[in-house]
């Protein structure tokens, strides 16, 4: 290739959907930049997107499709998954095999396994990861709404004067989102309320933070309705005119007092006064909700309680007001609008409903239709662990990890007569139960449209070469189904898929579905420009999709959690996606978190006798895993929190999710994902260890958790047993020959060596009976050049200034070492200032908060010290 080509395209993360300009270089490299064109994002994007052409390598990638580990040809692969499936399905029923998808399949793939499973197999059991996502806000939206749709778009953010975010960390979990409200707020003053246990990055942004008990947004929504309406702030003309039931939600609200919820949230009563006389007195108010909301056992009722305050002040269909729900993933929309749930049909028709069956049966001219709601996430690994499921294909997502209880999954997968997985990599933890692992296509090489948060159908374009003999998702799917005997699955590309998807939106809609893509007909897929269906606000006519058109108030109750324990809330950091099969390649994107770890607050550290930087053992009978404490004020006493990105592949005895229990919201299906009971002990470590090596190294010992370098790689470790003979150990365990110098310390634990190639460093590896405290990143770039080795094992650079620590911007590769130097040298720096002078923020800007964090520190401790 000798030209460079630019390919206008989405991002596969989050649900904000930002648009990518993918530059395919004349050497075969691809820059990233953000589309200026794209209004999701207006050409910005986060550290994780900017990263994205780092992911594209062919190292991880499942090549070819594989029998028992074995290498097959594709029709081999493809009558067997088709002959198991129908086998199955002759013997058991159609309900005895499942789809397990993903909010990473396009819209295309989506739908064709909706219409292949509940059309033609006859079943519903087709759940998808989306369901760990969204789900509550599906069933939330459905009670209030009539139907999933949500009511506003990225742009009330900006219009808002107030923006409530709720369980929802939006600095780090939708950055390019939360730096569009950051500039709207710079020019008019929007006001920002965050409502999470923990003091995240987003709350430490906001004017107020709610740092309510976990699971108690009811309550304290619920105590909203009733002060709104007690001082006269209902909108009752749209109260009357375009609503339901508002005298049974009064009544479930009625004893919600301020000292009531006070009580409920763990909360003075100030704090709540403070928030509820801000939201009565702001007209324009946004109430933003993620994952905090959804993953919990009363998510939907959660959901509803948000959209009843909006409801009763009619602050929903107008410019800057609305409940809304911001997806976590980049194509949980485009699954909701083809079906891809288990208690879904398709284009927002109702598989309760016999005359949408029939009318969707007749559509696909199928041999046959799901009678019922299948078998929601939790539910169907349930069934695959007891039997029922005898054939199951999991598609682009990682059950193994994500879901909760994850020992029980890997349990069920280990049971099930046949295990189909079809992904781009073979190394998660699922692909290690498959029988049958097929190559898919991924980010770069797949073709078809995504729908992001606000509704907003984008394009995703490939412009890479297929690797291996990877093949899109729908293609792979469609070649089973033929196999199977069916027909309807002839499609030749993606626009023949999108163009029947479009058509079904259509089918008995005379204006009763606000779903309706009719409009896109007529136009060119290849060219298709990002648009949103629905409007800019689809509830702006004051109609809603119920049967007589009126929104639904919706009674909701609080539960109260009793918890023995520690309660265990988990969730995403700023730079690392999901189990970490794309952004875990990208050595930049560890800088900022580098292993598993569990945030502690110093009450609890101090009481269970946990040091900083120590390793403790999460647990409870469910299982255990192992981490960094991180001890931190930002999360109360009572209280841990944990990311849940790590898994095998990175760290031993890793893997949040299993000690997640298998509750769920009675509702939605939704786990709840936020709230374990755990119990902490620190881990009786011998000594503790980081090392560097240019070769790959492995190894079982206790604690081992690796990341990528841009040279070789870098590792953490820690063991109960004290080595006999360091040499010896380091050398069988993680270097081979390749020691050259070494340093026994007085303490048996103390040890350092370092190994050398021609001259240049191999690796180094330093052992302590503490956390090992030597300068990662300087050390981390010595690997490979010639080196002073006595620096080397010195583990920090002689001469001052040469160490920049941990990344803490990674879009700009500047490190807390480099800000602390300049805040050090210029105490009173405004944050631009500091900025704009070692380039940190300047890129994706969602580190500005912990530099200014960083600022206030160096300031507070200079006013101390004066
Ligand atoms: Fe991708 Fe970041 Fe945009 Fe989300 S905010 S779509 S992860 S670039």
């Amino acid at each position: 290739m000798t030209v460079e080509t630019t390919t206008r395209t989405t991002c596969p993360y989050c649900g904000v959907g930002c648009g990518v300009l993918a530059t395919r270089k004349a050497d075969g490299s691809v820059s990233i930049a953000g589309d200026p064109d794209h209004p999701a994002n207006f050409g910005k994007l986060c550290s994780k997107g900017l990263a994205l052409g780092e992911t594209l390598g062919t190292a991880q990638r499942l090549l070819f499709p594989q029998v028992q580990g074995a290498r097959v040809g594709w029709d081999e692969a493809t009558s067997l998954v088709a002959d198991k499936f129908s086998k199955a399905i002759a013997e058991h029923g159609p309900d005895s095999v499942a789809f397990y998808v993903s909010g990473q399949f396009l819209t295309e793939d989506y739908y064709v396994a909706n219409k292949l499973m509940k059309g033609f197999i006859g079943s519903a059991n087709i759940d998808t990861n989306s369901r760990l996502c969204m789900a509550s806000a599906v069933a939330g939206h459905k009670r209030a709404f009539g139907a999933d749709i949500v009511p506003c778009n990225y742009s009330d953010l900006e219009e808002a004067d107030l923006v409530v975010l709720t369980g929802s960390n939006f600095a780090w979990c939708h950055p390019v989102l939360f730096q569009r409200l950051q500039t709207a707020r710079e020019k008019r003053g929007t006001k920002i309320v965050v409502i999470d246990p923990r003091r995240t990055a987003t709350a430490e942004a906001a004017d107020l933070h709610l740092a309510i008990k976990p699971q108690s947004d009811v309550a304290l929504f619920n105590g909203l309705f009733k002060y709104l309406y007690s001082r006269g702030e209902a909108d009752c003309a749209f109260v009357a005119a375009h609503t339901n039931g508002l005298a049974e939600t009064l009544l479930a609200s009625h004893g919600w007092t301020i000292e009531k919820v006070a009580n409920a949230c763990g909360l003075a009563e100030q704090e709540i006064e403070a928030f509820y006389k801000l939201f009565a007195k702001t007209s324009k108010a946004v109430t933003a909700f993620s994952m905090g909301v959804n993953q919990s056992a009363s998510g939907t009722d959660k959901v509803n309680a948000i959209i009843n305050c909006h409801l009763l002040t009619g602050r929903i269909g107008k410019t800057g007001a609305g409940p809304f729900s911001i997806t976590g993933q980049p194509n949980a929309m485009g699954g909701r609008e083809v079906g891809g749930l288990a208690n879904m049909l398709a284009a927002h028709l109702e598989i309760e409903n016999a005359d949408h069956r029939e009318a969707v049966q007749e559509f696909w001219k199928a041999p046959r239709i799901a009678g019922k709601a299948g078998l929601k996430a939790v539910d169907l690994f349930q069934a695959v662990h007891d039997g029922r499921i005898k054939a199951l294909w999991i598609m682009a997502t990682n059950p193994a990890v994500s879901m909760p209880n994850s020992s029980f999954i890997a349990e069920a997968l280990k049971k099930c007569p046949f295990v189909v997985v079809s992904d781009v990599t073979a190394k998660t933890e699922t692909a290690q139960f498959a029988h049958v692992l097929l190559p898919a296509q991924g980010w770069g090489e797949k073709d078809g449209t995504v729908t992001n948060s606000e509704r907003r159908i984008s394009r995703q374009r490939g412009f890479l070469q297929t690797a291996g003999e990877g093949r899109a998702d729908w293609r792979i799917m469609c070649d089973v189904a033929k196999a199977m005997g069916f027909h309807g699955f002839t499609y030749t590309s993606p626009a023949e898929i999108f163009d029947e998807h479009v058509r079904l939106t259509t089918v008995a809609n005379d204006g009763s579905r606000k779903l309706d893509l009719g409009a896109l007909l007529n136009q060119d897929y290849e060219t298709l420009p990002p648009q949103q269906w629905g409007g800019e606000r689809p509830f702006a006519d004051g109609k809603f999709q119920t049967p007589n058109g009126k929104a639904c108030f919706v009674p909701t109750r609080h539960e109260a959690v009793v918890c023995d324990g520690l309660t265990l809330n988990t969730g995403r950091i700023r730079d690392q996606w999901h189990t970490m099969t794309r952004t875990g390649l990208v050595p930049k994107l560890f800088g900022h978190r580098a292993e598993p770890h569990v945030e502690i607050s110093p009450l609890d550290a101090e009481r269970l006798g946990i040091a900083a930087a120590s390793l403790i053992e999460v647990h409870n009978d469910r299982g255990k895993s192992l981490a960094r404490a991180l001890v931190s004020d930002a999360v109360p006493p009572g209280q841990v929190f944990q990311p849940m990105h790590w898994s095998s592949s990175f760290a031993n005895n890793s893997g949040t999710n299993v000690a997640m229990s298998q509750q769920r919201d009675p509702i939605s299906g939704q786990p709840a994902l936020k709230s374990a009971q755990v119990s902490l002990r620190p881990f009786q470590a011998a000594w503790y260890g980081y090392g560097i090596s240019v070769e790959a190294v492995c190894s079982k010992i206790d604690y081992f958790a690796t990341r990528p370098l841009v040279v070789g790689q870098a590792f953490e470790c820690a063991d109960l047993c004290l080595p006999i003979n360091w040499l010896e150990f380091v050398t069988a365990q993680f270097a081979g020959n390749a020691i050259a110098s070494s340093v026994q310390g007085s303490n048996p634990a103390q040890f350092r060596c370092l190994g050398l190639t021609d001259n240049h460093l191999a690796f180094a590896f330093f052992a302590s009976d503490k956390p090992v405290a030597v300068s990662r990143d300087w050390l981390q770039q010595q690997l490979g050049k010639t080196v002073n080795p006595l620096e080397i094992l010195a583990g920090r650079p002689l001469a001052a200034g040469e160490d920049k620590g941990s990344i803490l911007c990674a879009c700009m590769n500047v490190g807390r070492n480099q800000i602390s130097r300049f805040i050090d040298k210029n105490h009173n720096a405004s944050l631009q200032a500091v900025c704009e002078a070692t380039g940190a923020g300047t890129g994706c800007g969602s580190c500005r908060i912990e530099v200014q964090r960083m600022i206030h520190e160096t300031q507070r401790f200079t006013q101390a010290a004066e």
